[in-house]
Order: C-alpha cells, then structure tokens, then sequence
C-alpha cells in the first residue's frame, strides 16, 4: 500500500527515508510550492521510465529535472546563458522552469529524446531538503495521471496514482497551486512555453523582449512544443467557461456555478461558488476546487471566465485546457 507520511520541515527523518526510496530507483511524490511532483532519480532512465508508466504519460513529453540550486543545473547544460544567469539569480529558488540545451548527462528519457533539458529549483523546504538528500537532480513532473487535474494535496496524489508511488510526503497545501513557468532559452528570443505564477513582466523587465506561446495545438496533431496538447489539468466533471455575470436560467443534474467577484443570481439546486476577483488567490484554489466538485460528484461545472490582462495568463491558460473536449 501507498504509504502517505506527514513531514514537517527540512529536517523530518522521513526525508531521509524518502531519499533511499530514490537511490533505490523508486518514486516519491513530495510537495513544491506549486504542486505535488512525482520524483525519480532524473539521472537514472529506469527510475524516469516508472514515472512515465506511473501517470500513462506520453514519452514524447519530456520532464522537468529539479536542482538544488544554480550550480548544480549548470552541470546539466551544454550551454548556461548570461540570460540563465540572471534569471536564475532573480527567480531560484521559485516558480521558473528554463530550457536550455542539455549536456551529455541527461538522460535520453529526460528529454523526450530532444535536445534541450527543463530546470528548475524550486523554493519548498521539504523540496529542497529532498534534493539536497538524494544528492542528484530529481525528475518530477505533477503527480497525477496525464491529462487529469494537477494535485494541491497529498491526497490528491494518493487518489491519483496509489499503488504506483512508493512514498509521498505530505506537506500539507501547496502555496502557488499552478505549475510554473516554462521559458525557452534555446531560441534567438526567451519564449514562454506554459504562463504560470511568473509573468512575462516579470522576465521581460530581466531579459527583455519575451515570445508568448499563443495557444496549444489540436488533439492529434504533431505538437509544437512537448506536452502542449490541448486538453489537460482535466476534471472528470464537464466544464464549460461563460462570460462573467452569464448566469444561469436553468440546470438538470448536479451543477456547479463558480463566479468571479460577484455571483449572479441561480437557479435552485445549483451550487453557487464565489471566487474573488484576484489571480493569485485563484490560481491558489483552482486545482483543489476542481478536485473536491469532483469528489462531491458534480457532473457540470460552469465557471465565469477571468479578465484578459496578463495577470491571469496562467489561470485562463489552466482553464481553456481544462475544458477543452477533445483528447488526443
Ligand atoms: P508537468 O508534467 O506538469 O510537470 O509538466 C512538465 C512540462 O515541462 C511539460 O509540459 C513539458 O512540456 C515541459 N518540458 C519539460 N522538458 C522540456 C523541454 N526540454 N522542452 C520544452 N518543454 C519541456
Ligand atoms: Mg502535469
């Protein structure tokens, strides 16, 4: 059975036990400040591959490995940038993944079999400890199964992907809730690949001119950049995003209305859920809303579309793939 062990902070000798558990070539899913990974010995293309099999993940979409600090990711480079420089000093430990061009100790698996290499150190005592612990670089993408909903709980990860995990550390909730940022270095300008809790402000006033990536390609087609099909971060309850103030005339089954701000007025029997209007405070609770409409059963979800200001590039992002029908 999976065992799910509270930890405390840096020093819990679970963080121990859970390092053995990776020399060993098992996987642990341990709490970032984004959201739970699954991590594996991301030197070690055995251990990679469980994680692989473990979330029935394509192996044309490449992990991100998770480094102690800069240090430690220029090992794993054929090139370190003065752009990686700077934005390493500015963002590590934090919510920012680069890409960059990979050295020959980067796994094959790692990287999808491309070029380039994802890193990113990221700001959780327990993570860091975890890292610091196994003495490697660890490979965790979010510990869920492809395509379905990021975990923001240690629950969430047991529920997800049980028997396949051999131990998760239970942090308690994560404190962003969405996964990072992903900026390509390995271009002529820095492009972002997936908006998250850095925004293109944010690295611009660092390194300049950013490139957006303007949405995912459609199911089936080859993609454009690695794990950007359309549908993702999925819940199992239909979800459907409306303008804000849209409402509701009327609803059969079990219905959720999520407004943004205000709430307008529903019809009896729908679930009324009001968000504040701040992109922080809901990227925080996303995940973990869209999770418990789901455990409570609810077949439909109707949630208000955010402002288009960059603010909520990462929230709208989350939630165009979560409601995007296709699967590829
Ligand atoms: P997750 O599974 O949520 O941790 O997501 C990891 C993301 O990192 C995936 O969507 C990948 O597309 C992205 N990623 C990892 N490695 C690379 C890479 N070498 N180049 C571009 N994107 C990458
Ligand atoms: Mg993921």
């Amino acid at each position: 059975m999976t065992r799910l062990r509270p930890v405390t902070g840096p020093d819990d000798p679970a963080i121990l036990e859970a390092a053995a558990i990776l020399a060993l070539g098992g996987l642990v899913a341990f709490p970032t400040e984004t959201v739970y990974g699954l991590g594996a010995d991301g030197l070690n293309p055995e251990a990679v591959a469980r994680i692989y099999a473990a979330k029935g993940r394509p192996a044309t979409n490449p992990v991100i490995l998770h480094v102690a600090d800069a240090a430690a990711a220029r090992e794993l480079v054929s090139h370190w940038s003065a752009e990686a420089t700077a934005l390493a000093a500015r963002f590590w430990p934090g919510p920012l993944t680069l890409v960059l061009p990979a050295s020959a100790a980067v796994p094959s698996i790692v990287r999808a079999g491309g070029p380039s290499v994802a890193l990113r150190c990221p700001a959780h005592p327990v993570a860091l400890a975890l890292i610091r612990a196994a003495g490697r670089p660890l490979a965790a993408p979010s510990a869920n199964r492809s395509q379905h909903l990021s975990p923001t709980l240690a629950q969430h990860v047991a529920s997800s992907l049980g028997e396949a995990v051999d131990l998760i550390l239970d942090g308690g909730p994560t404190e962003a809730g969405l996964e990072s940022t992903i900026l390509d270095l390995t271009g002529e300008r820095p492009r972002i690949l997936r908006p998250g809790p850095v925004g293109p402000a944010e690295l611009a006033a660092l390194v300049g001119p950013v490139d957006r990536w303007e949405g995912a390609v459609r199911a089936g087609a080859v993609q454009a950049a690695p794990g950007m099909g359309e549908r993702h971060y999925a819940p199992r309850a239909r979800l459907d995003l409306v303008a804000p103030g849209t409402g509701l005339r009327e609803a059969s089954g079990a219905v959720a209305y999520v407004g943004l701000g205000t709430l307008p007025e529903l019809p009896g029997g729908v679930r009324g859920i009001l968000l504040p209007l701040d992109a922080d405070a809901v990227g925080t609770r996303l995940f973990a809303l869209l999770h418990e409409l789901d455990d409570a059963g609810f077949d439909r979800i109707i949630m208000e579309l955010p402002p288009e200001d960059d603010a909520w590039l990462a929230v709208r992002d989350r939630l165009r793939r979560a409601s995007a029908k296709e699967m590829p």
